[in-house]
């Protein structure tokens, strides 16, 4: 027996360094500034029907509304508001008549 089981002492100043290193993430909180910021997911909707005005943040998810709530009215994808097109289209403007050219 040459005393090996000597019992190591931590101070609570000690503990509390560990703890707080082991918890505290110093990477600087980039991890959620993307998310924050909208700029990924744009967080608006981009298409809106033409019969009640329901946005949709996709034409799929537009398609399915069309279908659901007005049946009877055939689905056309020219009548479909594509608000940011809108927005962005007026520098275009000089093409009348071009029809079906959504951005897909
Ligand atoms: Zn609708």
């Amino acid at each position: 027996m040459t005393g090996k089981a000597k019992p190591k002492k931590h101070t609570a100043k000690e503990i509390a360094a560990k703890v707080d290193a082991a918890t505290t993430n110093r990477g600087g909180g980039k991890a959620g500034l993307k998310d924050r910021s909208g700029l990924e997911k744009g967080g608006h909707a981009k298409y809106e029907c033409p019969h009640c005005k329901v946005t949709a943040p996709d034409i799929k998810t537009m398609q399915i509304h069309h279908d659901s709530k007005h049946p009877k009215i055939p689905y056309e994808e020219d009548k479909i508001v594509n608000l940011h097109a809108t927005l962005a289209a007026d520098t275009s403007k000089s093409r009348p008549g071009v029809r079906g050219s959504l951005k897909k």
